[in-house]
């Protein structure tokens, strides 16, 4: 059995990685939140049959085998919708086995929320006879492109225990705009969003609970990485913020939170650069210098910052050099 598959030490490295959050996880309230002892301790329910485990805020190392994002899933009257599979096989594996502490009935979907690695290389874990995959109808195209890269880079940083078993599996549903799904007694409404973090970001809305998993469209405690359109994903924000979610899950954070605790310093971050980044393209600077100097002030407020920071004005300079 490896660490993660032994629930009790996950949970002991978690616990660490929690307290080492410090004030940013003591100041964020996590709704409803009770401990799930029956989803074997990897998954907490966040609201009536809605359950997500929290990964850690990391990059891929053996240690952590690939249990880096929010994984989660919502259990109906007929059936079980898995939203997000992890980074490994074994985390699908630990995911699955969470939903069979919980229910006997059948998991019939796995969405994902986008293509990148640690949300979706759990999902050969998953895959059976009676099982759909579903994800953004841009899935597909985006993820098969990296498809050899992603999965050298994954072998490279996880190690070949970790990595073992690694397949992609696309999906075989692809939303271009709306899909419900019915679970019995409660509905998922999955939403195709314009390009924001990723070009291919899709967000699930449970009818019994107003939760909504919003993937990697938020991160909380940990940078963001933009990987799709800053403009779009400031635009995307603002949208969600006119009518926002009772309940949201981070792809990256705290299993739950309101809109609020959730959105502002993501929105405080991506404003920050991009008005750093547009004075400095006013400027005359060159890309080499707005990676020096653009959001320095966010410095403080993320984890994994010197990881990611930099690409992310890359990616924001790129952008906004053209407008
Ligand atoms: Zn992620």
């Amino acid at each position: 059995m490896s660490a993660l598959e032994n629930s009790g030490v996950l949970m002991t490295v978690n616990r660490r990685t929690c307290l080492a959050a410090g004030l940013a996880l003591a100041a964020t309230p996590i709704l409803r939140v009770v401990p799930a002892g029956a989803a074997g301790g990897f998954a907490v329910e966040v609201a009536p049959g809605v359950f997500v485990h929290r990964g850690q805020h990391a990059v891929f190392t053996p240690a952590n085998q690939g249990d880096i994002s929010n994984p989660g899933f919502v259990v109906g009257r007929d059936a079980v919708a898995i939203i997000d599979t992890g980074g490994s096989p074994i985390v699908g594996r630990a995911l699955k086995a969470a939903v069979t502490a919980v229910t006997d009935k059948p998991i019939r979907y796995v969405i994902n929320t986008h293509m990148h690695p640690d949300h979706v290389f759990g999902n050969v874990a998953f895959a059976a006879e009676g099982v759909t995959f579903v994800g953004h109808h841009k899935m597909e195209r985006g993820l098969l492109a990296r498809a050899d890269r992603y999965l050298a880079i994954n072998k490279d940083l996880l190690g070949a225990a970790a990595f073992e078993g690694t397949k992609i599996v696309t999906p075989t549903m692809k939303v271009a705009a709306t899909e419900t799904l019915d679970l019995g007694g409660r509905t998922l409404e999955l939403t195709a969003q314009p390009t924001a973090h990723t070009d291919n970001d899709l967000t699930v809305t449970d009818s019994a609970t107003g939760t909504v998993f919003m993937g990697d469209l938020l991160f909380v405690e940990h940078i963001p990485t933009i990987d799709g359109s800053i403009k779009g994903w400031m635009a995307l924000l603002d949208r969600f913020g006119q009518n926002p979610p009772a309940r949201v899950v981070p792809g990256h954070g705290p299993a739950a939170l309101t809109w609020a605790d959730a959105a502002n310093p993501l929105q405080r971050y991506l404003t920050t650069v991009a008005t750093d980044v547009r004075a400095l393209i006013k400027q005359g600077r060159t890309l080499a210098e707005a990676t020096e100097s653009a959001g320095a002030t966010e410095k403080g407020a993320w984890q994994l910052f010197d990881e990611y920071h930099k690409r992310n004005v890359s990616a924001a300079f790129a952008e906004l050099e053209w407008e």
